[in-house]
């Protein structure tokens, strides 16, 4: 795969490159195997940039793994709303509980005991073993497979698991024993600021000379990639029901992708269906009947492989309230902001909370 020139020079100029442009991480200093367990997780589908606030919050707050592991479901949750992927934080929280039970409390410096953890994979375990404790094992991002698929003129599509598993054994064998944490953070960095996704900036690259896109010019086509699905585009529609300046807000338990989060109820508007026939149902799911809807604000975003516009209509109760209960909550603004929430709602209650001050 490499030539014996190539596996000298590559891990000699990245570390060189590194050296002299590493992005300051707060883990550098101390790179303390429960912390990088945190913000590796963090990074999974999330740009540094985005991450570094969150980490230090949560860090702040959950200090070691067993304060992790003691704190309730809800606190995790609310630590971690406005990074998304929410099962993530679940799946962090599930493991730091394991740890302390079956670990003692010490983040396992071992790669098959991490993979056995919830929520862990090659990249999250390789990069705690990597960076934490100085092990030589691979820890490939986005940035990582981009990289050595454009190093390698990888003609293979990059998401299916046998390209992961030949570049994975391709990073392995350049992967210097010595310093496997600064490599690895090193295919980070360059993917992040030189081998960008688009226009990667090859004439300031250190590893230039030794990549096959470059010289064939075909960095802009490379890596492979599945063909891009087109989101569906669907209606949701969120009742914001009013009710002695206090709204009614429930917790959602269907086990799917913002299981836990606290949101104003929501339902898909269905073919045909008014936005005020979807906003009664909306309200009919926790038992309110409503009046009085006006529409606060129309969020967009993008959540699977479905383009969504949320309609959020506040409306006042027509009828005596329903009783709360540990999944609905009348709650006052103040409250509604100390609830964990999915970005979308984050963002409508943003709304709300601008339109009360003006
Ligand atoms: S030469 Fe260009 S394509 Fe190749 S690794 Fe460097 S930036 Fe990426």
């Amino acid at each position: 795969m490499w030539t014996p020139e190539q596996i000298r020079a590559i891990p000699q100029l990245l570390l060189e490159w590194y050296q002299a442009n590493a992005r300051p991480m707060p883990w550098q200093e101390n790179p303390d195997p429960y912390h990088l367990l945190v913000a590796a997780t963090m990074l999974q589908q999330t740009q540094v940039e985005t991450v570094l606030p969150y980490l230090e919050r949560f860090l702040q707050r959950f200090p070691t793994i067993r304060d992790l592991a003691e704190a309730g479901e809800e606190e995790v949750l609310r630590y971690w709303a406005g990074l998304g992927y929410y099962n993530r934080a679940r799946n962090l929280h599930r493991a730091a509980q394991q740890i302390s039970r079956r670990h003692n409390g010490s983040v396992p410096c071992r790669v098959d005991a991490l993979r056995q953890l919830p929520g862990i994979g090659e990249y999250t375990a390789g990069a705690v073993v990597s960076i934490a404790c100085g092990k030589p094992e691979p820890a490939l991002d986005s940035n990582g497979y981009r990289i050595l698929a454009r190093l390698l003129a990888f003609e293979e599509d990059i998401t299916l698991s046998s390209s992961r598993r030949q570049l994975q054994e391709a990073c392995r064998q350049i992967l210097p024993e010595h310093a496997p944490g600064a490599f690895n953070q090193a295919l980070m960095d360059l993917g992040a600021m030189v081998c960008t996704v688009r226009e990667p900036r090859c004439l300031v690259c250190p590893l230039a000379e030794q990549c096959l896109a470059f010289q064939q010019g075909r960095q802009a086509s490379l890596p492979v990639l599945p063909p891009r699905q087109v989101g569906e585009k669907v209606q949701d529609v969120c009742a914001i029901i009013e009710h002695h300046r206090r709204w009614l807000m429930r917790k959602r338990t269907d086990g799917r992708l913002w299981h836990g989060l606290w949101e104003f109820p929501r339902v898909r508007m269905e073919e045909g269906e008014t936005l005020e026939q979807a906003v009664r149902r909306a309200a009919s799911t926790v038992g309110a009947q409503i009046d009085g809807c006006e529409t606060v604000a129309v969020i967009r975003h993008g959540v699977m492989h479905y383009s969504v516009t949320l309609h959020a209509v506040r409306c006042h109760l027509r009828e005596h309230p329903p009783e709360g209960s540990d999944t609905l909550r009348w709650v006052s603004p103040k409250e509604a902001q100390r609830l964990p929430l999915s970005s979308p709602m984050r963002r409508v209650l943003g709304k709300l909370m601008q339109k009360r001050e003006k």
